[in-house]
């Protein structure tokens, strides 16, 4: 394991799964995206592909290594053809009973040497890997997002996590040239616990009307140094996952801070998710999930 080149297979072809597909892509790994919807596949495809070609057109990136880079991903929506994969990591819907059942999956389809990480930012790292026969080899790996533009990865141990598990995975996480820190298996880790309170007190001033969005975006960046707004981050995460994580942590840690403000709901009840629906807080004419 943590080779410099590894096969890869990467579950949930949504926000995280094409980002994370990205990272492994251009860390030089044989990339597999699976996802069980066509057209989820194929946008998380398109993603990769336009982050690539952005990247060269940037100049950040040549455009021998661009095509490189796309020809290591490949997609699928068999399960099996994840047999040869040495890492696995799960982005599915934030769903227990949907995660368990894939990591049971997962057994008889992956060698026992694989490691198994789960993209998870709300559930437990030790519920999800009792969906397996081995969770000795689970671990949380919990990618900021945009995945392929943020450093930090937070690692959080399950209650069976084995030592080696915990070493190969950070080593790994290292050499796709994250920043990692490790967290115990709690609701939020470490970045959503500050992450979300903020996110929704920046709602909050938009929703009484304190500044546009244009503003307040303007404002974090120029004063706090994020290379973007909330908005624009909120369109990029999703606001049905917002609303979900939000809702989430505020149910296991009962504090008012996390719960979603009134423009959440009703962002979501409208369609407007973000980037995903070409609309939240701003309008895109493209359906990439991420990039300029
Ligand atoms: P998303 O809704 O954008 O994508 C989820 C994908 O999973 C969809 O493409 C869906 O078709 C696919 N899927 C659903 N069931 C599946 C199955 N049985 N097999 C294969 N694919 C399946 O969600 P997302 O925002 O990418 O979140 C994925 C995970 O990452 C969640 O656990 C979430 O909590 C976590 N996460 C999200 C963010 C964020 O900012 N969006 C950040 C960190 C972690």
């Amino acid at each position: 394991m943590s080779k410099e080149r590894n096969i890869v297979g990467v579950l949930g072809a949504g926000t995280m799964g094409s980002g994370i597909a990205t990272v492994m892509a251009r860390a030089g790994h044989d990339t597999i995206l699976f996802d069980i919807d066509e057209a989820n596949l194929q946008r998380g495809i398109d993603t990769v592909r336009g982050f690539f070609d952005k990247s060269v057109e940037l100049g950040k990136l040549s455009p021998d290594a661009g095509q490189t880079a796309i020809e290591r991903i490949s997609g699928t929506t068999k399960l099996e053809d994840l047999a040869r994969c040495e890492v696995v990591v799960e982005a599915v819907y934030e769903d227990l009973a949907l995660k368990k059942d894939i990591f049971a999956r997962l057994d008889s389809i992956v060698s026992e040497s694989a490691l198994i990480h789960t993209n998870t930012s709300t559930l437990s790292v030790t519920g999800i890997a009792s969906g397996s026969k081995l969770p000795e080899r689970v671990v949380g790996t919990h990618y900021c997002n945009p995945a392929p533009l943020m450093k930090l990865v937070e690692v959080a141990d399950g209650r069976h996590t084995a030592d080696w598990a915990h070493k190969a995975t950070i080593d790994f996480l290292r050499k796709l040239g994250k920043t990692t820190v490790v967290t115990k298996d709690r609701p939020g880790f470490i970045v959503n616990r500050f992450l979300i309170p903020w996110e929704n007190s920046c709602i909050r001033a938009l929703e009484s009307g304190v500044a546009t969005k244009e503003d307040i975006d303007a404002s974090v960046r120029g004063s706090l140094g994020h290379p973007m707004g909330p908005f624009r981050l909120l369109d990029i995460v999703g606001m049905d996952i917002h609303q979900h994580v939000a809702t989430r942590l505020y149910e296991q840690l009962r504090d008012d801070k996390f719960f979603p403000p009134p423009m959440v709901e009703r962002m979501v009840a409208a369609g407007d998710l973000g980037r995903k629906t070409s609309r939240g807080f701003y309008e895109y004419d493209d359906t990439r999930l991420f990039g300029s």
